[in-house]
Order: C-alpha cells, then sequence, then structure tokens
C-alpha cells in the first residue's frame, strides 16, 4: 500500500488520484490522502470517490505519506513549500504537476536551500479547459505524456517512484531538463493559450461582437476552446514562464507583422508558402501526435 498525499484537489490532482485508483490491484494499492483549503471541496472529492481521505490540516495531511503530489496552481507552490517544510521526512518523495518548472525547482532553492534529493519536478502534458474536482477523469492521462524534469542530485530511487506512478495512470513518462521543459512548454501550449485568450479578448470587445460569435464556425471553436481555461492558473504560468514565454511572443509578433505586410501588399507568394509549410508540419505532426491541453 502506497499513501500518497495530493494537496490541491483540483483536475489535474483528482485525475492523478482517480487514475491511481482505477488500476489499483490486490498488490498495488493506494490509500489516497486531500489537502485542501476548503471541507466542502475535499467532502466533495470524498463523495466522488476520489480520495479517501481530506485534510484541511497540513501536517495530518502529510504526516504518514510516502509520495507527497503539489497539485495547486504554479503561484501557490512556495507558500505551501514553505509550509511542508518542516513537515516532510527523509523518507518522503514528494512531486508536482505544474506548468513551468524553472519556477518550481526556484522555488525548492529558496525554501530549502537547494531542491531535496526526493523532490522529482513534473508535469503532465494532459488536461482539459475545466477545472477542479469535478472535472477530475481516471483516464486523462492514458497515452499522454508526463514530463520529468529530474535535477543534479535527484535521488534515482525516487525518480522510479514517480515515474511509476505515472506509468500507471497509463502515461508515457519522458525525462529533459527544467530550461528545456520551460522553452518547449512556452512554444507549444503557453502561446497558443495566449493566442486564445487575446483572440476571445479582441473579438468580445468589438461594437458587432454578438454577430461575430453567433456566426462563429468549428474552427473558432476548436481554436478558442482553450480560452475557456482557469484565468487564475494562467496568470500563474505567464508570471512563472516569463523568459522563455516572452521569446515565443517576440517571435511569434514577427512573424504575424511579415504576415499583416504580406496581405497589405498582396503578395501571393509569402502567404502560399506560409500557409503551405503550416498546413505540412501540422499535417505531420498531428498524425504522430496527440496530446491534451498542455
Ligand atoms: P484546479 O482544478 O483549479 O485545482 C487546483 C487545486 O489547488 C484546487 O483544489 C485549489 O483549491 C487548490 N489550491 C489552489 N491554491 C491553493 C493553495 N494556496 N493551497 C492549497 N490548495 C490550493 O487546477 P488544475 O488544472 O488541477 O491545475 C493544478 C496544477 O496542474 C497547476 O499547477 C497547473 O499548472 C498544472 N496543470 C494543469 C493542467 C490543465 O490542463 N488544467 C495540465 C497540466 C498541469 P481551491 O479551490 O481552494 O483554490
Amino acid at each position: 500500500m502506497i499513501r500518497i498525499s495530493i494537496l490541491g484537489v483540483g483536475l489535474i490532482g483528482g485525475s492523478f488520484a482517480r487514475s491511481l485508483k482505477r488500476t489499483a490491484t490486490a498488490t498495488d494499492s493506494f490509500e489516497i490522502t486531500g489537502y485542501g483549503r476548503r471541507r466542502e471541496l475535499l467532502d466533495r472529492a470524498l463523495e466522488l470517490g476520489v480520495i479517501d481521505r481530506g485534510e484541511t490540516d497540513l501536517a495530518r495531511a502529510v504526516a504518514a505519506a510516502d509520495v507527497v503530489v503539489l497539485g495547486v496552481p504554479v503561484g501557490a507552490v512556495a507558500e505551501l513549500l514553505r509550509q511542508l517544510r518542516p513537515l516532510l521526512t527523509p523518507e518522503m518523495v514528494i512531486t508536482d504537476v505544474g506548468s513551468t518548472k524553472g519556477s518550481v525547482v526556484a522555488a525548492a532553492e529558496e525554501v530549502f536551500g537547494a531542491i531535496p534529493p526526493r523532490f522529482i519536478p513534473g508535469h503532465p502534458i494532459a488536461g482539459t479547459e475545466k477545472s477542479g474536482v469535478e472535472a477530475a477523469l481516471d483516464d486523462l492521462f492514458v497515452q499522454r505524456r508526463v514530463i520529468l524534469t529530474p535535477v543534479e542530485g535527484s535521488d534515482p530511487h525516487a525518480l522510479t517512484t514517480v515515474r511509476q506512478l505515472w506509468q500507471q495512470c497509463g502515461a508515457e513518462v519522458v525525462e529533459m531538463s527544467v530550461r528545456q521543459h520551460d522553452e518547449v512548454l512556452a512554444a507549444t501550449s503557453h502561446l497558443p493559450h495566449m493566442l486564445a485568450y487575446t483572440l476571445v479578448d479582441t473579438l468580445s470587445r468589438m461594437e458587432e461582437h454578438d454577430d461575430i460569435f453567433r456566426f462563429a464556425a468549428g474552427g473558432f471553436r476548436d481554436f478558442t476552446r482553450i480560452a475557456s481555461s482557469n484565468p487564475r492558473m494562467w496568470h500563474d504560468i505567464c508570471l512563472n514562464n516569463r523568459a522563455a514565454l516572452l521569446k515565443t511572443l517576440e517571435q511569434f509578433g514577427t512573424e504575424l507583422e511579415r504576415l499583416q505586410e504580406a496581405i497589405r501588399v498582396g503578395d501571393s507568394d509569402v502567404l502560399l508558402r506560409t500557409f503551405t509549410e503550416a498546413k505540412q508540419a501540422r499535417d505531420r505532426y498531428a498524425t504522430k501526435e496527440s496530446s491534451g491541453d498542455e
């Protein structure tokens, strides 16, 4: 029996719990404690069968844990680690699910002096535009990737434990450096969310916005679905992956200006080349990959 303590039982923390419960066997079972600030949310998580025990007291929540999972927004990680510090034992494995990794590692370094060897940062590349425990799914991570970003000095046994838990959820686990993670995700996840949010925000402030949304076709719906994602979570992601996100935004801005200029002067070559190359790249990757929101 592995005792897992999930701090922040929302979409991702709740889905992790559900996935482990779905795949538990007589020899591989889990006792899952949820920690949260609101009793009513924990009661709901209990009612839904997502967790076995709910605690609003952090010390009680982690007291017997083998593995502690931080399921909170990345902006809340540093404060939670500060509170956790006196409660951790050397045997406990810690991991997180945050969408940015440099900031999580920096927070751990600030709180502990150096990231504890048994703290293995992680990020499941799966999600939906919904949030909260009600939206948690027991198959959210099946055939999805989970990125682990161990650092120098990470404990190999802790790494194995975290990897096995994600594999048990049906995920494919890959490792990369913290920096590579933040750069790749800035381009593939954070930038698209910025575009979707800005597009919908811009259109909603246009005078004829009722018509715009009334006549929006499937493509608009597909492209903007992610603008329904949790604003607080994306606020935190922006502020915690600033350098990489700004770099991709700048690059994108340059390309958008190039396209704007091609439209202005009627440059068919640039337009056709841009669309053709983008289509080819998209077709190539879309057939190979399937991924959730993140
Ligand atoms: P969520 O559904 O909103 O869940 C977050 C949970 O954390 C909620 O239960 C929330 O409880 C709790 N929480 C927030 N601040 C807290 C604090 N200071 N102390 C204790 N609990 C706190 O969010 P989520 O989508 O699961 O995201 C959680 C993490 O996963 C984030 O770091 C996000 O970057 C990452 N992630 C998200 C996705 C995705 O697609 N959603 C995908 C991959 C990774 P309250 O209701 O009390 O605030």
